[in-house]
């Protein structure tokens, strides 16, 4: 059985850039749903629940057809959002500067074109879905994004920063103004977490 992962801060912790009642519902509504409805589809199937979450969305074409989009959609909003709230903290924010800053510079013309491409990434994402900052197979930074709950692991992909993009996250306190939502994110972006992220990638 898949469960909800323990949040590392409480619900007003990443107030005033994410209200406390956002961070309630996203978190113990939206993807607690998640989790239950990725339980519901596996239940007759007991190989499949001894699996991690990452090893059935990367292996997803072979798990059985009737429940491959349920594992899709539900196991992708379970890891992308354990993912998520990992990566953001109380009092985040500012810019890498350990390991991974070096590797912006080089790859993404530094912090700066990284963050304005991310951004307009996350702002021209249309739909529901989610911008990520990936390591490719060439383990190469790519920002990118995905619609619905499609995790990069579907794509080969290893995400090691994510912005949730559905209007879920942002739309009690900013409703329509995702512009306003992305420019908050980032002062609460956990980056000690994203550079774990990429050295366990690279691994
Ligand atoms: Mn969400």
């Amino acid at each position: 059985m898949f469960t909800l992962p323990k949040l590392l801060y409480s619900y007003a912790d990443l107030e005033p850039y994410i209200d406390a009642r956002t961070m309630e519902i996203h978190y113990s509504k939206h993807h607690q749903t998640y989790v239950d409805k990725l339980n519901l589809a596996l239940k007759d199937h007991d190989e499949l629940s001894k699996k991690t979450v990452e090893e059935l969305l990367i292996s997803l074409e072979s798990i059985p057809k009737e429940i491959q989009t349920a594992v899709r959609n539900n196991g992708g909003g379970h890891y992308n959002h354990s993912f998520f709230w990992k990566v953001m903290k109380p009092k985040g924010g500012g810019e890498s500067n350990g390991i991974l800053s070096p590797i912006i510079d080089k790859e993404l013309g530094g912090f700066i074109n990284f963050h304005d491409k991310f951004t307009s990434e996350a702002l021209n994402r249309f739909g529901s879905g989610w911008t990520w900052l990936s390591l490719d197979e060439n383990k190469h930074l790519k920002i990118h994004s995905t619609a619905n709950q499609d995790s990069p692991l579907l794509e080969g992909l290893k995400p090691i920063l994510a912005l949730d993009l559905w209007e879920h996250a942002y739309y009690l306190h900013y409703q329509n103004r995702r512009a306003d939502y992305i420019k908050s994110w980032w002062h609460v972006v956990n980056w000690e977490q994203v550079e774990q992220n990429y050295l366990d990638a690279t691994r």
